[in-house]
């Protein structure tokens, strides 16, 4: 991916606005009244406190269930294909920042990449494969921490953001239309494969890959260009829908 990013990164002339704002106003979500408004009233002090604390318990919930999920216009890529094989390195130190980067391991796309990624996964399970995900949505913030750790343009997008903070350059997998993925057969076992993600040696074009792992490189390759998304040379396992470009970046949080 990191390579991806460069690359992706280097041609982008004149960034759009972020949509931080605009996707987070998707989450306001009006609060309804108290859960015991017509409850008697608490008779002493204990009951009072005890109230006070469910009230809060309540209240935490209600954020809780409000904040689940991406927001409107993003797509949970495990409820709309739930065959794919999540292993998001990000959520874990298995990485090339070799530390967790994500609270949680979701694979969040916009709405339009999701879809061309559901038209890939329905093409490949006709031929007994499924998607393994690697990474997806990558907020611009943790791109920055990427950029951080792994201080070395070669291979990690500098992500830029305006002095409100918000991103104005970055890498495509920050505009939810990137993807970082490899296949798994039926029974969700990894099949053999050009590379491991994030194999930052020659042997990332994929180009060297033979026997099984060069036909599965090229199946992978076949239904993602046939579902439109465009492949990118340096690293097999990296696509970016058509058209990326034109979608803001954004820092929504994962959760
Ligand atoms: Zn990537």
């Amino acid at each position: 991916m990191a390579v991806a990013v460069v690359a992706a990164c280097r041609g982008a002339a004149a960034p759009p606005p972020a949509d931080t704002a605009a996707a987070r106003a998707g989450d306001a979500v009006a609060r309804g009244s108290s859960p015991d408004a017509g409850a008697p009233r608490a008779t002493s002090a204990v009951d009072a406190v005890v109230d006070a604390g469910v009230d809060a318990a309540v209240d935490a919930a209600i954020d809780a269930a409000a904040s689940a999920g991406p927001p409107a216009g993003w797509v949970d890529i495990a409820a709309l294909i739930p065959d794919a094989v999540l292993e998001l390195r990000y959520a874990t130190a298995d990485n090339i920042a070799g530390v967790p980067l994500y609270p949680v391991a979701r694979c969040w796309m916009r709405a339009a990449g999701a879809a061309r990624l559901a038209r890939a996964a329905e093409a490949l399970r006709g031929d007994g494969f499924r998607l393994l995900l690697w990474d997806c949505y990558r907020p611009a913030s943790v791109q920055q921490a990427l950029w951080d750790r792994v201080h070395d343009p070669s291979f990690v997008a500098r992500p830029v953001f305006d002095d409100q903070g918000r991103p104005i350059r970055g890498s495509v997998h920050s505009r939810g239309l990137a993807v970082d993925l490899g296949l798994a057969d039926a029974a969700g076992a990894v099949v053999p494969l050009p590379t491991d993600h994030d194999d930052f040696t020659a042997a990332a074009r994929g180009d060297r890959a033979r026997g099984a792992a060069r036909a599965n490189f090229r199946a992978l390759r076949a239904a993602m260009v046939a579902a439109g998304f465009s492949p990118l040379a340096s690293e097999w396992w990296h696509y970016e829908a058509r058209g990326a470009g034109a979608a803001p970046l954004s820092d929504e949080p994962l959760r």
